[in-house]
Order: C-alpha cells, then sequence, then structure tokens
C-alpha cells in the first residue's frame, strides 16, 4: 500500500476521472465488480472528449465499456468544449495552445550573457554579447500546453460542479459543504505525476491504483484476465506527445488517422489559427524532429523503444511506445496542470 491516503470526511461524491485508456479503464471495471469496496461506492465516470480521440477509443468508451458502467448502475458522463482539431484550425475560434515543436527562421540572432564573479564569489550577469546567429539547437522550442486544461481539466471540473448542484447554465458555484472525490488512475510508474495541490475546495483526489499498488503492467493483466486485451492509449491523434513508436502505429495500421494528422501537421505550420495570439515567428510541426510529419524519421527506434525492447522483447508496449495517456492532471509530459479560465 502507498502512504498516499486521503483524508477522513466522506465525501459528497466520488468521481472517477475517466480517460478510457488502460489505467482509468481498469479502475472503472474494479469498480463496476465491487473491487474497490474499501474506497466506497463511485457514483460517476466522467469522460471529457477533445473531440480528436482515435476511433477505436471512442468504441471502447461508448460500447463495452458504458454498458459495463450502465449494468453496476454508475452513470458515465460525457462533456466537451469542443473539438481540439476544428477549433486550432477555425479562424474565428480563439487561439488553441498545444505543444508543438518550433523553429525560429534561419537567420534568427541571439546575444550570449556575460558572466562575471560578484565580491560573495556568486556568477552574475554583467551584460550581453554582440548579437550572432543562432544556431539550429538554439531556434527550437516548443508551444505552451493548455490543450489539456482547456478540454479536458476545464470541462470536467464543470460537470464536478454541475453534479455537485451549482446552478445552470454557469454551474460555477458549488454549494457551501459539498465535495467530490475525485478518484485519479494514476499507477505506481506514474507517482510522479501526481501532484496533491489542492486547485478548489469542490473536490480532492485520490488514487486508488496508487493506493492498492497497482502498476501499469498491473493493470494490464487485470485487463487481460479479464477479456478487456485490447484497451488503447488515449490521446489525440495528432498529439505531439506521440513517440515514434505510435505515430508507425497510426502510418502503418490507421491510415486515415495517419492521413489525418499529416493534413493536421501541414495546416499548423505557422503554428495553427493564431486568433488572440499575435504571429507565430518561424513555424511549427507535430513531429520534434521539427520535419513534416509525412517525412520525419520515425522509423528510428528511439534509446527508450530500445529500453523497452530489452526488458521485454514479446511485450507489445516496446513496439508501441510512450506509455502515458494524456491525463488532465499530468499530461504527456508529466507536469501537473492547472486550469485554465476561459
Ligand atoms: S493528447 Fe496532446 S493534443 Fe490532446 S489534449 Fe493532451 S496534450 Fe493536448
Amino acid at each position: 500500500m502507498s502512504d498516499i491516503q486521503t483524508p477522513g470526511e466522506a465525501p459528497t461524491l466520488r468521481l472517477l476521472s475517466l480517460g478510457a485508456g488502460v489505467q482509468s479503464t481498469t479502475l472503472a471495471l474494479m469498480a463496476c465488480r465491487g473491487e474497490l469496496a474499501e474506497f466506497g461506492k463511485l457514483d460517476g465516470a466522467i469522460f471529457a472528449d477533445t473531440g480528436w480521440e482515435p476511433l477505436r477509443v471512442y468504441k471502447h468508451l461508448t460500447g463495452d465499456l458504458a454498458a459495463e458502467l450502465e449494468s453496476a448502475s454508475i452513470p458515465l458522463h460525457l462533456t466537451s468544449k469542443g473539438n481540439l482539431r476544428e477549433d486550432t484550425l477555425d479562424p474565428d475560434h480563439r487561439f488553441v495552445s498545444v505543444p508543438y515543436f518550433t523553429l525560429a527562421p534561419e537567420g534568427t540572432t541571439v546575444r550570449d550573457e556575460i558572466i562575471d564573479t560578484d565580491e560573495h564569489g556568486q556568477n552574475v550577469i554583467v551584460g550581453y554579447s554582440e548579437p550572432r546567429l543562432a544556431t539550429r539547437r538554439e531556434r527550437e522550442g516548443m508551444g505552451r500546453r493548455q490543450c489539456t486544461s482547456e478540454y479536458k481539466l476545464g470541462p470536467i471540473n464543470r460537470k464536478v460542479r454541475e453534479l455537485l448542484g451549482a446552478k445552470a447554465p454557469e454551474f460555477r458555484t458549488v454549494p457551501r459543504g459539498r465535495v467530490a472525490e475525485q478518484w485519479i488512475g494514476f499507477s505506481t510508474d506514474e507517482v510522479h505525476r501526481v501532484n496533491d495541490r489542492q486547485e478548489n475546495r469542490y473536490t480532492r483526489k485520490r488514487y486508488p491504483l496508487l493506493e492498492l499498488g497497482m502498476s501499469r503492467k498491473d493493470c494490464e493483466r487485470y485487463l487481460r484476465a479479464t477479456g478487456w486485451s485490447s484497451v488503447s492509449k488515449s490521446a489525440c491523434i495528432g498529439c505531439p506527445f506521440h513517440g515514434n513508436a505510435q505515430w508507425r502505429e497510426l502510418r502503418d495500421h490507421y491510415p486515415e488517422e495517419w492521413a489525418d494528422a499529416v493534413d493536421f501537421d501541414r495546416q499548423i505550420r505557422k503554428g495553427g489559427t493564431r486568433t488572440g495570439a499575435g504571429e507565430l515567428d518561424g513555424e511549427a510541426f507535430l513531429h520534434r524532429s521539427r520535419v513534416p510529419l509525412d517525412l520525419a524519421p520515425i522509423d528510428r527506434v528511439t534509446a527508450r523503444e530500445w529500453a523497452d525492447r530489452q526488458i521485454d522483447i514479446f511485450d507489445d508496449l516496446a513496439e508501441h511506445g510512450d506509455p502515458d495517456g494524456c491525463s488532465p492532471y499530468g499530461c504527456r509530459s508529466g507536469v501537473a496542470l492547472q486550469e485554465v479560465q476561459s
């Protein structure tokens, strides 16, 4: 058992944040089967839809998983802020900040810091050099990741407030004393994603898989043993956090989704629609090489994929790369998020 525990007082509601990937599906099934009785009865599961998940994720969510939840009388709540892909490309829509890989134009200049030592022996910046041409590496950057907050965390919190009794149509204010315990499906290999900061007065987080000491592999074993072995990772089709293996999987097995991502990549070269954000100085890409996706070197095996192969050469994960899904509470970069007010 982990020492991550929740405070004593019973919550008004217990709600699972359902990403529909391996870990949260495991939690949902365990709750449906009465295997989480020590955590109390689950009152609902919430899925925030970015509108751009792979078809297989939607089929899993609205098919077998929805049926299982229904048979256990656990309501499934779907919520959405809009379609992330469409909004990104819509000139009438406010700028959607996705963590693209960026490349500043050739000819960009930088100045080097001139460092000296002060009277306490500390290094201090005492000036800057004349401008010089930036190297290719210095021209590389990354866009801010607010998409998860805007398209997942925000809609989930709004649904939580609604379920706790906040008044329509804004669902802003939760009546005093009403609190939701939010179950988050981080497994023991994702403990670095845990953020116990109290973000509002109406939710408190709980991590049942951590309390049970369950890893992602344990979840996969559970799913295999219960006949749910085909659960996919959930993430937007064109998420820049995909590893090469995920891009290859799209290209080789889901050509329509690959074509969709390649087309999107072409269209975001100037950073997508920039309404409210100003012109992007340079270019944006989905692949970390900062090369158009259909030309990017996705067949090269990364050190991580190679390491996975050394550990378990027969494991499907070795080919399918980054095990982290897109969680509203610690997205694929592993950084915990705060809600963006919009
Ligand atoms: S999966 Fe990627 S693109 Fe989609 S919300 Fe998460 S970080 Fe953004």
